[in-house]
């Protein structure tokens, strides 16, 4: 068992106070402090009384060291400071430039405690949080308001949803404090210029381990809280002439410091029910007042006021009565973030792995096999094209080449079937078998003459070449580019050399006219290949918009995914919330109920005893009566006999 730690700093006058001439009430002792002017009054004795010139390294040393490193240690540790408005609360726990306070000292301590652990590894997140107008809100994350309370399996109460940063460093804890403090509530009151609206908790929680190099070993890992609270001050709403806004934070503040004395007095009454589900204060601080957390308190108290004073002196006296069991958390599940942490490493070391492999995660299952359909798709016609291409492509002399299109078009216009019918019969379509002619003239080498020399009833075809001889022109690159064309060579029955052959001897014109037409179905087999691959090219665009539009759904889907699972969390949030106001009402009602029946039983206690100890002075006072008027009756007998006496001595005398 463990008491609470309770310490009294007393800080010397600040400038309102001197320029007021304020009287010195107070006077501090070691451990002792009593009241200047009426020295009947009895002192009041704390663990130590810290006198106005003791700087904060002093308390820090001897009230808040000891908490900092048994919370090093697996031990939950609080400290926390109480007192009235502009006592010294922040300064103590926060400090200024010119001196810091017990906070910054704890973050460095923690971390120079690494350095001096070899043995051990350990792991801090930073919390930081305040209590306001009974209103939980998140000092590191402005989004995080309104937060709630809850309780885990092991019946640790914690505040749901509350950003916990890693930390690496003591300067970026105390980065992350001085941010926080920017969001904190303060206001201006009567009695400090700047007083703290809002009860703050900053909370390091620390886990550690033995280090061991096997990662992958289930060590027990100790998890621990140090929380560092700075309380708003209590005000009575007369001294601060507060209204509106301040008045109910004044209201607020007040209600929630009287259910921590509440709490605490109950607690140093033994009591078997503690409220601590009051007020949100001392539901979070339930561990740290009645369970097994180290806790000390530093009740800042200013020389300058009796009251007050003397009330923050009456809880410190009520809170150094409460005793704690302080033991070690310790888990041995893979619960810790330590171990947690150490999974998820290992876990996006391997994602990163499957990612450099240039794998990606899907979404679902269905989506995947959806776009694996689509890729087989793309794939199979992506083949299917290149076969069309390697087969329709011709191979081209350097500095010639002509894009596929463009000879598309070229063969469009030259060997459509339904065109090439017409031009057979037009003579002036002679462009149709320029390449022929082209062979023609080239095979033929000088002999002209010859093909002039066809007769006129020649088929059409040559009857075309005889009348458009004149301004004909054909390059050997295009007679070379149509003879090397893979197709042209596969095609049966088509064999340049027979063809010139009959074109050069022109006796056998239905030979000739017979390779024309394979030479015509050739192209039109070409043309058909054609169309095919435009048709496949055309499909492969749908393919892709339709790949690209599944993405752009899938995206969507996902963001919905998101949006829908924080809705469904708001909502969770919002319920829990609404039950957790109903049992705090319930409790409330409860509460009040008992005390009310408390109070009655009370009065009506009272009411008799007042009836006895009438009845007690009414018998007193009638039996005073009947004393006097017995004196009396012995006064006058004695009188009368004094009298005789008298009387018979002078009788005597005479
Ligand atoms: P609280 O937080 O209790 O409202 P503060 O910590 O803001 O009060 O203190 C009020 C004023 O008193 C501040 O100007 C602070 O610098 C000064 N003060 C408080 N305690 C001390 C101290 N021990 N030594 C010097 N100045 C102090
Ligand atoms: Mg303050």
């Amino acid at each position: 068992m463990d008491n609470v730690h309770v310490a009294i700093r007393v800080r010397p006058l600040i400038k309102r106070e001197d320029d007021e001439n304020s009287q010195i009430f107070w006077q501090a002792d070691k451990n002792s402090i009593c009241q200047t002017a009426n020295k009947s009054a009895k002192p009041y004795i704390f663990d130590r009384v810290f006198a106005h010139n003791e700087s904060t390294d002093v308390v820090y040393k001897e009230i808040a060291q000891p908490i900092v490193q048994a919370s090093m240690n697996g031990y939950d540790g609080t400290i926390f400071a109480y007192g009235q408005t502009s006592s010294g609360k922040t300064h103590t726990m926060q400090g200024d430039a010119n001196e810091l306070g017990i906070i910054p000292r704890a973050v460095d301590e923690l971390f120079d405690i690494i350095d001096k652990t070899p043995e051990r590894e350990f792991l801090f997140r930073v919390s930081y949080m305040e209590i306001y107008n009974e209103i939980i809100n998140d000092l590191l994350n402005e989004e995080k308001q309104q937060l709630i309370i809850r309780e885990n399996k092991q019946r640790r109460v914690y505040v749901s949803n509350l950003h916990e940063a890693f930390v690496s460093d003591a300067d970026e804890v105390l980065d992350l404090m001085r941010k926080g403090n920017e969001h904190r509530h303060i206001g201006q009151t009567n009695m400090n210029e700047h007083s703290s609206r809002s009860h703050t908790i900053f909370k390091v929680i620390i886990e550690s381990r033995e280090r061991r190099d096997d990662e992958t070993l289930d060590l027990a890992v100790n998890c621990s809280e140090l929380n560092l609270i700075d309380l708003a001050g209590s005000e009575r709403a007369n001294d601060t002439k507060a209204h509106g806004q301040r008045l109910k934070e004044a209201g607020n503040i007040n209600r929630s410091l009287f259910s921590l004395c509440n709490v605490i007095s109950k607690l140093s009454a033994g009591a078997e029910f503690i409220p601590f589900r009051d007020s949100k204060l001392t539901r979070i601080l339930q561990s740290a007042l009645g369970g097994n957390a180290k806790t000390a308190v530093v009740c800042t108290v200013t020389p300058a006021s009796l009251d007050q004073t003397e009330s923050t002196l009456q809880f410190a006296s009520r809170a150094k009565t409460i005793t704690n069991k302080p033991e070690i958390n310790e888990i041995l599940t893979g619960e810790a973030q330590i171990q947690r942490c150490q999974k998820e490493i290992t876990s996006l070391k391997a994602q990163l792995e499957f990612y450099q492999q240039g794998q990606q995660v899907q979404p679902t299952v269905q989506e995947q096999e959806r776009i694996a359909k689509l890729e087989e798709e793309k794939l199979l016609q992506q083949r299917k094209i290149q076969q069309l291409e390697s087969m329709i492509l011709v191979s081209k002399p350097k500095g010639q080449e002509v894009s596929i299109s463009e000879k598309r078009k070229q063969r469009r216009l030259t060997w459509c079937p339904g065109a090439l019918k017409r031009r057979m019969m037009n003579t002036s379509l002679t462009d149709d078998f320029l390449p022929k002619r082209n062979v023609f003239q080239r095979l033929s080498d000088g002999s002209a003459e010859e093909v002039q020399s066809l007769p006129s009833s020649s088929p059409v075809g040559l009857n075309t070449l005889n009348d458009s001889k004149e301004g004909v022109s054909f390059s050997d690159e295009a007679f070379n580019n149509v003879q090397s064309s893979p197709v042209l060579k596969r095609q049966k029955g088509v064999r340049w050399a027979d063809h010139t052959h009959v074109a050069t001897q022109t006796s056998n014109l239905e030979e000739l006219n017979d390779k024309e037409e394979q030479f015509q179905e050739m192209f039109t087999i070409c043309e058909g290949l054609m169309s095919e691959k435009e048709k496949m090219e055309e499909q492969m665009k749908t393919t892709n918009v339709e790949l690209l539009n599944l993405n752009q759904i899938i995206s969507e889907l996902e963001s919905d995914k998101t949006e829908m699972s924080q809705e469904k969390e708001n909502l969770k949030r919002v319920i829990e919330e609404a039950e957790e106001l109903k049992l705090f009402e319930a409790d409330e009602k409860n509460m009040w109920k008992k005390e009310e029946a408390e109070l009655l039983a009370r009065v009506s206690a009272m009411e008799s005893e007042v009836a006895s100890m009438r009845g007690e002075v009414e018998a007193a006072e009638q039996s005073k009566a009947e004393m006097e008027i017995l004196h009396n009756m012995e006064k006058e007998k004695q009188e009368r006999r004094v009298k005789e006496l008298t009387s018979q001595l002078q009788l005597s005398y005479d």
